[in-house]
């Protein structure tokens, strides 16, 4: 098992947002997290990420207990993020934007960043366009990119079709499983269930601070209560 979260509560001040979440990430899966607003799945990609620090229970990555170290060390191991609102730096090219993801690594960048500027060739023709000035969809692909260039085992995704017009979302979900097939575990947060769950192995539910339900995405595509709550209830 590649990633391990195991009983984790995690407070803002007195107030918990996660209440006891279990999960696991197998090497190669594309693993989805559902919920509502609210629901915790943003702070558990940021605890897992070492953004936000654990109450208790423990994350183990490649079976070391990670729970207590530092975020930069957690790139470093393999665990890459694409956060939500996507901090792309405005005064920094494109190409300065990618490269600030592989400031932790030493070795020769060029053969990631050409695989990176091939899943987005959008990203490629504008290599020297500030980031600021770019569209948000451009800038989703920037923050993408960015984690891909940690060359990480695991990249964690918040919500990388928000805001994007339906032709670039049903883009985005093609280079999520293009990025896995290459190798990459994906560990997905989306609020657009229904191609999130069409696209992966295994989904977690949320619903305030708790796993309710978790299951292969086909079988959660097909659960009533799932449809009702997430896909519209169609
Ligand atoms: P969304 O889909 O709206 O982003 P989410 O499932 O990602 O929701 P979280 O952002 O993880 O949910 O929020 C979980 C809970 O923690 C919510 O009740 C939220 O109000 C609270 N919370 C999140 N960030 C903070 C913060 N910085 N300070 C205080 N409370 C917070």
């Amino acid at each position: 098992m590649l990633l391990e979260v195991k009983d984790i509560n995690v407070h803002y001040g007195k107030i918990a947002a996660l209440k006891g979440i279990s999960l696991e990430v197998n090497e190669g899966e594309i693993v989805s997290l559902i919920g509502a607003n609210g629901a915790g799945k943003t702070t558990t990609l940021k605890t897992i990420s070492g953004l936000r620090p654990l109450t208790s229970g423990k994350i183990l990555f490649n079976g070391e207990d990670i729970s207590k170290m530092p975020g930069h060390k957690r790139v470093i191991l393999g665990i890459g993020q694409a956060p939500e609102g996507r901090g792309v730096f405005p005064g920094m090219t494109v190409q300065e934007n990618l490269l600030m993801g592989a400031y932790t690594r030493k070795d020769d960048l060029s053969k990631d960043l050409a695989e990176v500027y091939e899943l987005f060739p959008r990203l490629a023709e504008r290599k020297s366009q500030f980031g600021g000035t770019m569209s948000g969809g451009e800038q989703q692909m920037i923050a993408i990119g960015r984690a891909l260039m940690t060359k990480p085992k695991v990249v964690l995704l918040d919500e990388p079709s928000m805001g994007l017009a339906p032709m670039l979302i049903a883009q985005i979900f093609t280079i999520i499983k293009e990025i896995n097939s290459r190798g990459t575990t994906v560990l997905l947060v989306e609020q657009n269930a229904q191609q999130a769950l069409k696209l992966s192995d295994r989904a977690y539910v949320l619903e305030t601070g708790r796993v309710v339900k978790s299951a292969p995405g086909r079988e959660l595509l097909d659960d009533p209560s799932v449809r009702e709550a997430y896909l519209g209830g169609h």
